[in-house]
């Protein structure tokens, strides 16, 4: 199966950073009560996949390598497809879909998307897929894991970010977390402002430097005009706006990811860092193009 790919190709100098092989199992008492941890198995366009762990449900956010890599990753973290409970796609593009028919042969395994992104998957997959819809803006849920689905603007059939919640407000045994999922996205609506308010960590991306981007002599001129359009992604300057313009001094951790292997570097990135740290009192973990992260908890 091959998919349409986010406007972003080529190879770059960046290294990934070595990822831990924590092995998280539900119930396991030597990690006490778990609220929400996740760890980002990939990340850029090379593919986007990340690992979200409650009390009751082993999740995936987007499952964009290859079958046979999927479950390479998934093997890091001694899991095979058929042991993740659920897949939640943000959209159709190949960085973000390409290990669909992993789960072809796990119907037990419950494939969240939209309808169209969904369509638009299964038109690439030979095998039928155990697909569960939702509908764009709607609050459903899974286990114990509350799901807000928002759309974001970006060049696919019906993209959107997520909110994943679990626990109660006021709860000291099992206090409510929140994380917001942002990639792809071409510039950051009101009601997606929003959602991010009350999460205790963001990730989000920071997709491209212009001056990078303007410089780069592989890409053609229209391919550069979608990645910086209105429904192309986020320049370090626009995911900058977007955190200082909100600033929730609710946030604890603030994941930057998605970024262009040749568009963009871990320079630019720190540089536009610097601006906002003196503004957020939380933690910063900037994901390499091709990266990976350890698990981060939100007890
Ligand atoms: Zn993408
Ligand atoms: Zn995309």
């Amino acid at each position: 199966m091959k998919g349409k790919r986010c406007p972003e190709t080529g190879r770059g100098q960046l290294l990934a950073p070595a990822g831990s092989r924590l092995r998280l199992r539900r119930g396991d008492p030597e990690h006490g009560f778990m609220a929400m941890r996740i760890r980002i198995l990939g990340s850029g366009s090379s593919g986007n996949c990340a690992l979200l762990q409650t009390e009751q449900a082993r999740v995936l956010i987007d499952v964009g390598f290859s079958p046979r890599r999927t479950r390479e990753l998934l093997a890091e973290e001694n899991l095979k497809p058929e042991e993740i409970d659920a897949v939640f796609l943000t959209h159709e593009h190949g960085d973000h879909a390409a290990g669909i028919a992993s789960f072809a042969r796990a119907p037990q395994v419950a494939l969240f998307a939209n309808a169209a992104t969904a369509r638009a998957v299964q038109d690439r997959v030979e095998h039928p897929l155990a697909w569960k819809l939702f509908e764009t803006g709607s609050r459903f849920r899974f286990r114990d894991l509350e799901i807000d689905a928002f759309a974001v603007p970006h060049d696919a059939h019906d993209p959107v970010g997520f909110r994943f919640s679990t626990g109660f407000d006021g709860d000291l045994l099992a206090p409510r977390r929140s994380l917001a999922w942002l990639t792809d996205l071409g510039h950051v609506p009101q009601h997606v402002r929003e959602r991010l308010r009350d999460c205790d960590a963001v990730v989000v991306e920071s997709n491209h430097c212009p001056t990078l981007l303007q410089a780069d002599h592989r890409r053609p001129w229209s391919t550069k005009q979608r990645i910086s359009g209105r429904h192309g992604h986020l320049s370090n300057e626009a995911a900058r706006e977007l955190l200082a313009s909100i600033a929730s001094p609710r946030w604890r951790r603030i994941v930057l990811t998605h970024l262009s292997r040749d568009c963009n570097s871990l320079d630019a990135v720190e540089r536009m860092l610097a601006t906002l740290r003196p503004h957020l009192d939380c933690e910063f973990t900037v994901v390499a193009p091709g990266g990976n992260t350890p698990f981060w908890d939100l007890a």
